[in-house]
């Protein structure tokens, strides 16, 4: 087992410190959303009591205040995923809203009838839905890349894909429903060199290892704060400079404009050309904290504390007989999931909530991998750094505990 310690990392968030259904909360549905430390939770707390007030346009002290703060929090951003300049950070609500964002004013202005997006088997709708949208609108087709048995993409299924009409490649860094790891960089090689351009769905990869969006060499990265111990409603979109510069705005308003009149609008430099309205100032002020409070931890030691609990749990698993976990143990981020031969996941759900354990249970918003896989969803543990050997004992007992009630 690891020497990180998991439990000095507990003790920074309240939310973990209580009971749930008389027994002591195991909370391992971090896929789904992570817990905030104090510190984030301080943040946004000490912005609504003392800096509170619009950005980028008040001529007073408050305004100003806020304004810096949120700009800050922005340079902060960007530095974390590695963005030579913050101008390229657009703020978002999540992932969701960013691939979104790509869709409708890179993909509208881009794509033609013919032409193809490749999204693979692995993908949240909402790396398939947005593709779609955009597709239906412009005749272009959305076309899943094939995975192997053990939910890694098949990249010699890939190769025989690509082609000069494939203009867009969009594809997740980490599976949020197997913790797959993505060899996105190779990814993006392939994708370049037919002249296609790459989105990657970070969603599932910032909360457990670096990233680095110009080693990547991808054109668009996006994720969300509630993933990475920040809070919900915000996230951020990265984009290539020369892209993000010729694509047309996203949402219409204040902000994003330069003047406006009856006779033609003109509109704003970036970042702020795709921030129509207020901004979600308290949220970006609060991912920024949360991103201050990772760096105060080892996040390589953090990443090998994970595994360790998955590898705990593979090896607990060989004692339930009936136990499928889905997933390539090799390529993985500590994320368990799996079929129980005669127990509906739903059900196994509810009778480990009874017992203080939160884990997600069904589709993922996968539905399409499910399918792959024939089964009507899985039970997901979802593990991060506050995560203890104990919790995932906690689990099996729970597991173990549910195969005798279904006989
Ligand atoms: N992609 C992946 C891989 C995810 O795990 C999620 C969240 N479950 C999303 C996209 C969507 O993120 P959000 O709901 O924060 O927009």
């Amino acid at each position: 087992r690891s020497h990180f310690d998991a439990e000095a990392i507990r003790a920074d968030f309240p939310i973990l410190q209580q009971e749930v259904n008389g027994h002591p909360l195991v909370y391992l549905d971090n896929a789904a959303t992570t817990q905030k430390p104090e510190a984030v939770i301080e943040a946004i707390s000490h912005y609504y009591r003392c800096d509170n007030a619009n950005v980028h346009r008040g001529a007073h002290a408050l305004s100003d205040r806020a304004t810096v703060a949120f700009e800050q929090a922005r340079e902060r951003v960007a530095q974390f995923i590695g963005s030579p300049k913050a101008s390229q950070l657009i703020w978002v609500r999540g992932t969701t809203e960013a691939i979104n964002l790509v869709a409708q004013s890179w993909g509208r202005q881009q794509l033609k009838a013919g032409d193809r997006v490749l999204v693979s088997y692995l993908e949240h709708h909402s790396n398939i839905v947005p593709w779609q949208l955009v597709a239906a609108a412009t005749g272009a087709t959305v076309e899943p890349i094939p995975i192997t048995v053990d939910g890694d993409i098949d990249l010699a299924a890939f190769d025989a894909l690509l082609d000069e009409r494939v203009k867009m490649v969009s594809v997740n860094h980490v599976s949020n429903a197997l913790g797959t790891v993505n060899p996105v960089a190779e990814i993006t090689r392939k994708a370049h060199a037919v002249g296609a351009k790459v989105m990657l769905d970070g969603a599932q990869a910032t909360a457990h290892f670096p990233v680095d969006v110009v080693a990547l060499d991808c054109d668009f990265y996006a994720f969300s704060g509630h993933k990475l111990f920040g809070p919900t409603g915000i996230g951020a979109l990265w984009g290539r400079e020369s892209l993000l510069e010729a694509m047309p705005p996203f949402l219409g308003g204040g902000e994003m404009i330069e003047t406006v009149s009856f006779a033609g609008t003109t509109f704003n430099s970036l970042p702020f050309k795709f921030e129509a309205g207020t901004p979600n100032i308290a949220g970006a002020i609060g991912l920024a904290a949360a991103i201050d409070y990772l760096a105060g931890i080892d996040m390589n030691a953090a990443a090998e504390h994970e595994l360790s609990l998955l590898e705990q749990s593979l090896e607990l698993a060989k004692d339930v007989s009936g136990l499928r976990r889905i997933g390539n143990p090799a390529q993985s981020v500590g994320i368990f999931s799996f079929v129980l031969e005669g127990v509906h996941p739903s059900d196994l759900g509810m009778l480990l909530d009874q017992q203080g354990i939160a884990v997600r249970t069904g589709h993922h918003c996968t539905q399409p991998l499910m399918d792959y896989y024939q089964v009507p969803g899985t039970v997901r543990a979802s593990y991060a750094m506050y995560n203890t050997a104990q919790d995932v004992e906690r689990l099996f007992q729970g597991i173990h505990k549910a195969k005798r009630l279904f006989g």
